[in-house]
């Protein structure tokens, strides 16, 4: 139990090695099973291609959690997922099994050594804005999807969520 404020968080996920899917639900399954957090909410999967480096074609969507975890232990949490897929980090940009971001933490702004929200990229980003405007359209603009229209990416059939979405 906890007498904090819930907050609405949003959190990118991505993968573009192994059993892509498999890692992006997996992840949600365990988001969803954290103490005093629910999964509100999941967009559709997005085929995307890679931004400044090679590789393989990126699965990518947006969840919504709402949560009363503080942001740090949020990361955390979503490091010790990355963990468990296998994630590794030779260089910047490089392939991965899977890729959890923090895109917003409510409205808070920060910007400390191991944790900067708003996602500092995430405008540049087609597929964090078509993701995100699916699961909570007020928080991206018209011109904010026209910023990143040359990017490819292909919107996949949803039913991915189906039996996702928490019933606490
Ligand atoms: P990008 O941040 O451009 O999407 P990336 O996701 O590939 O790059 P990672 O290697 O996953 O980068 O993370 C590098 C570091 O970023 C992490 O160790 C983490 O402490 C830090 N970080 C800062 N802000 C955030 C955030 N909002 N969400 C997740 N990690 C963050
Ligand atoms: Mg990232
Ligand atoms: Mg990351």
């Amino acid at each position: 139990m906890s007498a904090a404020v819930p907050v609405d968080v949003w959190v990118g996920l991505g993968a573009n090695l192994g059993e892509r899917e498999q890692a992006l639900r997996e992840a949600l399954q365990a988001m969803a099973r954290w103490p005093d957090t629910r999964l509100v909410n999941v967009s559709a999967l997005y085929a995307s291609s890679p931004i400044d480096a090679g590789g393989p074609d990126y699965l990518n969507a947006v969840a919504l959690l709402r949560t009363t975890l503080p942001a740090l232990d949020v990361l955390q949490r979503l490091q010790s997922i990355e963990q468990g897929a296998g994630r590794e980090r030779p260089y910047r940009n490089a392939p991965r099994t899977l890729d959890l971001d923090i895109l917003r933490y409510g409205n808070a702004e920060l910007d400390t050594p191991t944790l900067t929200v708003p996602h500092p990229r995430m405008a540049e980003r087609a597929f964090v804005l078509l993701p995100m405007a699916e699961v909570s359209p007020a928080l991206v603009s018209e011109a904010a999807l026209q910023a990143v229209a040359d990017q490819r990416i292909e919107r996949l059939p949803k039913a991915w969520v189906a039996d996702l979405l928490s019933k606490k």
